[in-house]
């Protein structure tokens, strides 16, 4: 739990502006969960509904980042391989650091728009329009 708000402190204290409201968004810790070879992540789907992302999206992502198959199981994400909840959030926080929170002013209030063949983050506070990988 420590690490995790050391690692957020991380996150919001690299960003150029401090006026980022960590009140109004606050990604959940993940829920992990081993059982046997698989690892679950039990509230993914909240996760996902609270950075406004699809779980599909964010799953890829994420499976790419622990470089492990894994499917959607109801709510919960079930992974190939065991992850310790430590190495998850992480890469949840990979998530939201790169494709959620705006580069320019830091805010989560951010959507994809598709122009031609690359995925560009749009923010809905400054009008900011970055490319994403
Ligand atoms: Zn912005």
């Amino acid at each position: 739990m420590e690490e995790y708000s050391q690692l957020l402190k991380n996150l919001y204290g690299s960003m150029p502006e401090k006026k980022v409201s960590t009140e109004r968004f606050e990604v959940p810790q993940a829920e992990v969960l081993i059982q046997g070879n698989k690892t679950l992540i039990k509230n993914f789907d909240s996760i996902c509904k609270t950075i406004r992302r699809d779980s599909k999206k964010v799953s890829k992502i994420l499976l790419k980042e622990l470089a492990a198959p894994g499917s959607m199981q109801g709510n919960a994400l079930a992974i190939q391989g065991k992850f310790s909840d430590r190495v998850i959030n992480e890469k949840i926080d990979y998530y939201v650091k790169n494709y959620v929170l705006c580069k320019e002013c830091g805010k989560p209030d951010t959507h994809f728009e598709e122009e031609g063949r690359s995925t560009i983050l749009v923010c809905e506070v400054c009008g900011a329009r970055k490319p994403v990988k």
